[in-house]
């Protein structure tokens, strides 16, 4: 039988990766919405050789990949060149996460997406599981991750849809305000949960 998708979301520094990894751990699928960015816009896809006929070669680093940094520049407070940008690629990320999730052999797969409701991606989902944590901690996790300044993290928060609108898409919220063994443990009551249900509904 197909697997049912579930949609695994959260703020930076919530915890996503953490809990992806133990649902990885318990034999689930997963896919990263981040990677299936990354490989649509590979050397030889199209979509890169659209970016390049856009926005012209020095979009490209000597060795023919994308240049994410000027990428970025380039579409940094134009807000026309993000909505170009993302008309692209958005599709072609959702193609590629439902070519991947159709290999899928788990009982259900998970679909791990920092944006999973500002990307529209949710739609490719049955059921969405939000990973919450205070917003302190995320800040202070993130910090001490990526030695990043609390400056830069609390921008990032800034950016993300707010918490109200995520939470408000939820089916379960999974709260990571506690150690890894308790999340641990968190997940595995979810997975024993998801196991007994069929097509994602309860
Ligand atoms: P991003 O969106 O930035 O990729 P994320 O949601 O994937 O973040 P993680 O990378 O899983 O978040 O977690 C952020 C950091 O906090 C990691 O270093 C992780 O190991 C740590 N962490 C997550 N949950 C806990 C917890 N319950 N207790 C202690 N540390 C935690």
């Amino acid at each position: 039988m197909k697997p049912w998708i579930l949609g695994l979301t959260g703020g930076i520094g919530s915890g996503k990766t953490a809990v992806a990894q133990a649902f990885i751990d318990r034999g689930v699928h997963t896919v990263d919405a981040d990677h299936a960015a990354r490989w649509v816009v590979e050397p030889g896809r199209p979509a890169l050789t659209k970016i390049v006929e856009h926005f012209g070669a020095e979009i490209l680093q000597a060795d023919g990949t994308l240049d994410r940094a000027a990428l970025r520049q380039r579409i940094f407070a134009v807000p026309e060149e993000r909505r170009w940008l993302e008309a692209l690629l958005h599709p072609l990320i959702g193609q590629e996460i439902a070519s991947v999730l159709a290999h899928a052999e788990s009982p259900y797969a998970i679909l791990v997406s920092p944006l999973l409701i500002e990307s529209g991606q949710h739609r490719l989902t049955q059921r969405v599981l939000v990973v919450d944590a205070p917003e302190a901690l995320q800040i202070e996790r993130t910090m001490a991750r990526d030695s990043a300044n609390e400056e830069q993290v609390r921008a990032i928060v800034k950016a993300q849809a707010d918490r109200e609108e995520r939470l408000r898409h939820a089916h379960d919220v999974l709260s990571n305000d506690r150690d890894l063994a308790w999340l641990d443990r968190e997940v595995e009551r979810l997975h024993t949960f998801y196991l007994s249900l069929r097509g994602g509904q309860a």
